[in-house]
């Protein structure tokens, strides 16, 4: 007998916009997750003790009057009319270990040459670095474009699909371009959670899912559910693992989707002690960081926040803390154990070629009564993600569901 019609596995934003659809459909819904929070890479961290209150983004920092999917769901939970409006502060960079202004890095004359280099160029079929270094010119490409692409995605971006980069899409005019919530994006995740319906079971690390006559079994460490449904919402290599023996054929296309791993270090300092000018953020040339995302966008009267999304590998977490002081000028002693929090993510590498990937694996999932979702379809945003929820919800009711 089945417990539920639909089990989710994974409580990001994937998971809990697949659970937000299907609830509000009436279905029965079961979410597992691994851990013991919900959100996934939508990770506001909040602080205690002395910074009691504060709180900064280890994970996705920005979302846009663009994410229409996303603005829809707000709308129907309440959040719309709690949007924060990011603040306007602009990047800089990290060149040659110094933080200098975006513009200082760039060559004009290549640039003013961008418009005519744009003019037949087609996107689909060509890596980031080949599309725009052509449109920026290899010296910009290298100099500001390329680190700040890197810092876009937290990895290497040249071998990147510039197709899958950024998606063109409409802008809701009554929202503010970029937006936060109070507590952080986290805010998303947390009212997605607690609406009536979705029930969450945390500390449910899923290890094995079985085909059924009518459904499938999924066996975590601790317990055994029975959905007539079911929705894979993890990381694209946890998702290959487990398809591994039920669904052979998808595990293999999935397993051939890169991974890339980012390891972010967030601080947060009293504000008078930083003499950094107040900054959306730093993009990282040649550091061993691709960025610094800050929280001057959502500015706190007596402490500032930056997270550094550091390369794989690259430092220990002592020489990293050391970096981190000298790019915001302050000493060492200042980062104490309870100013600093520390995660890590995965993130899909993905290539050219990657869209008749997903068209093949579309196709092997049709019938099945399985669902795939995650940021390893159109694109990495969260409106990808949403966006590809709602699509294998829809498909899901098509098939019977
Ligand atoms: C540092 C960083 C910055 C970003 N910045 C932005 C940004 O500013 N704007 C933007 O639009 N996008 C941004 N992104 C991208 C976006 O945040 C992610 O692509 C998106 O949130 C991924 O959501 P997801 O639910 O697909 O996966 P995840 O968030 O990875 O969630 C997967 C969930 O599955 C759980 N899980 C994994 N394995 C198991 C298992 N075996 N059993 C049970 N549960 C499991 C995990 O614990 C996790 O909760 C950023 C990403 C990162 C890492």
């Amino acid at each position: 007998m089945a417990d539920c019609d639909l089990l989710i596995i994974g409580a990001g934003i994937s998971g809990l916009s697949m659970a937000h659809y299907a609830t509000t459909a009436g279905l029965k819904v079961r979410v597992l997750e691994r851990e013991d929070r919900v959100g996934g890479c939508l990770h506001s961290h909040r602080f205690g003790g002395e910074l009691d209150g504060f709180w900064l983004e280890l994970g996705a920092h920005s979302a846009f009057n663009s994410y229409g999917n996303l603005l829809a769901i707000l709308e129907q939970i309440g959040l719309l009319s709690r949007l924060q409006r990011r603040a306007r502060v602009r990047f800089r960079m990290v060149a040659n270990g110094v933080v200098k202004s975006i513009p200082s890095q760039l060559y004009f004359p290549a640039l003013a040459l961008a418009p005519f280099r744009l003019l037949g160029l087609i996107k689909t079929g060509r890596t980031v670095a080949e599309y725009y270094g052509h449109i920026v010119g290899q010296r910009n490409y290298t100099a500001v474009f390329g680190p700040a692409f890197d810092a876009v995605i937290c990895q290497p971006a040249s071998a990147f699909p510039a197709d899958s980069l950024f998606q063109p899409r409409p802008r809701r005019k009554d929202i503010p371009r970029g937006f936060s919530l109070p507590g952080g994006l986290q805010t998303i995740a947390d009212t997605l959670a607690a609406q009536t319906g979705i029930a969450i079971e945390f500390g449910q690390r899923v290890r094995e899912i079985r085909r059924q006559e009518r459904g499938f079994t999924v066996r975590s460490d601790q317990a055994e559910y029975q959905a007539r449904a079911l929705c894979l919402a993890t990381p694209v290599a946890v998702a290959a693992e487990l398809l591994r023996k039920p669904f052979p054929d998808i595990a293999e296309r999935l397993a051939e989707i890169d991974t890339a791993e980012v390891e972010s270090l967030g601080v947060a300092l009293p504000t008078a002690q930083v003499s950094l000018p107040p900054i959306a953020g730093l993009i990282g040339r040649e550091e061993p960081f691709y960025s610094v995302v800050s929280r001057d966008t959502v500015p706190d009267a007596h402490w500032r926040g930056l997270t550094f999304h550091f390369r794989p590998g690259v430092l220990n977490k002592e020489e990293r803390l050391e970096r981190i002081a000298q790019i915001l000028g302050v000493t060492r002693t200042l980062l104490g154990p309870e100013r600093v929090v520390y995660t890590r993510n995965q993130l899909p590498a993905l290539r050219v070629g990657h869209g008749e990937r997903a068209e093949e694996l579309d196709q092997a999932l049709l019938g099945n009564r399985l669902a795939l979702t995650g940021n390893y379809f159109s694109g990495i945003a969260i409106e990808d993600c949403v966006t590809r929820s709602r699509a294998e919800f829809e498909r899901l009711r098509s098939e019977g569901l």
